[in-house]
């Protein structure tokens, strides 16, 4: 069995090697090759710990496996992360367990290369400034993955603590693109695509906000109840996503589905767009949505590449088990 270390994956992963792991896992996705068992997700009752496991198959790639974690509210206090997760992958053939891989990192990765891939695919060409809404965690991956998808020209952003703003404005520094903290009116009226990544439990981009031609792509609301965008918006919208079931369930589309403006037929994988089976954006004026609701053949796929890059750079541990 091969162990691959919460603290080599930085040295290992880098965002081509997560975008092309999430792509072509959406692309067997929606092709029929792959496919997610349903989430396992409980509060334990101990250290207000929320745990559970996403897991999944992909016959494309024969990556088999789950990644277990959770949220542990107190970590912050003795110095860890307080997602934890860990990914565990079998042999397909025979259900031996073949890996085990840190996932802290990689969550981070295959979340910031899912709206990359959303924003090659679905984004105007000509798209040239990007707007994020949100400075937590997960917001400067976003950003550098998402930069590197069109000739961006400036980054604009919002977040509910303004001075939280820095470490993004750190990151368009590092990569040469002009840095504005905005209003959120002006961040929808300069936007050609807009990241939201937040943990809200109401809408924070409203409807009017956004121009004609825009793509959005929806990437914090993973839970029942949370929200970032107006339900008119994603109405408006067409709407993409990794998979419908939880699309309807617990990402953003939730809200349009519960009040009767989408219908599940109006959602779309952006896995069909990939594999070219739907044609995506239409028409520059077209406002594009992808919800991104976080799917665990992501985990897989990206842990899956850790493992050969490990072996190939001669960092995996191997152990009898
Ligand atoms: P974080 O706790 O580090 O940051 C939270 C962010 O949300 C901050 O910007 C904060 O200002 C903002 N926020 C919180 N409450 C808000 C409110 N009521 N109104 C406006 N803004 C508010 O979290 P993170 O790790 O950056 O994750 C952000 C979100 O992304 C979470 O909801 C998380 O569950 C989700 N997430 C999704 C995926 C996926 O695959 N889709 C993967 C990882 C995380």
């Amino acid at each position: 069995m091969i162990i691959v270390p919460e603290k080599e994956i930085a040295a290992l992963v880098g965002r081509a090697d997560s975008f092309a792991a999430v792509e072509g896992v959406f692309a067997s996705m929606s092709s029929g090759s792959a496919y997610n068992f349903p989430v396992i997700r409980e509060a334990i009752g101990h250290a207000d710990a929320l745990y559970g496991f996403k897991s999944g198959f992909d016959r494309a790639g024969l990556d088999l496996g789950l990644k277990s974690g959770g949220y542990w509210p107190g970590n912050a206090a003795k110095g860890l992360t307080n997602h934890q997760s860990t990914v565990f992958l079998f042999d397909a053939d025979t259900g031996k367990c073949k890996a085990v891989v840190g996932g802290n990192l990689l969550t981070a990765l295959r979340t910031a290369a899912a709206a990359a891939v959303s924003v090659a695919h679905l984004a105007r060409p000509d798209a040239s400034v990007l707007g994020i809404i949100g400075a937590g965690h997960q917001a400067t991956f976003q950003l550098r993955a998402v930069a590197e998808q069109r000739n961006f020209t400036k980054i604009v952003a919002w977040n509910r603590t303004p001075e939280k703003l820095a470490s993004l404005a750190n990151v368009a520094k590092e990569i040469g693109l002009p840095f504005e903290s905005v209003s959120l009116d002006a961040l929808g009226a300069q936007s050609d695509v807009i990241i939201t990544i937040v943990s809200s439990q109401s809408a924070i981009l409203k409807n009017a906000d956004v121009r004609p031609g825009t793509h959005i792509a929806c990437m914090g609301t993973d839970t029942k109840g949370k929200q970032e965008v107006e339900a008119a918006l994603v109405a408006r919208a067409s709407v993409f996503t990794d998979e419908v079931a939880q699309s309807i369930s617990i990402g953003e589309c939730q809200h349009a589905i519960n009040d009767g403006t989408l219908l599940q037929s109006d959602i779309h994988e952006l896995g069909h767009v990939i594999n070219k089976t739907h044609p995506g954006r239409t028409s520059k004026d077209e406002v594009t949505l992808f919800d991104g609701t976080g799917v665990g053949l992501q985990d897989l796929a990206v842990a899956s590449a850790a493992v050969k890059l490990a072996i190939k750079n001669g960092v995996a541990q191997e152990i009898e088990f």
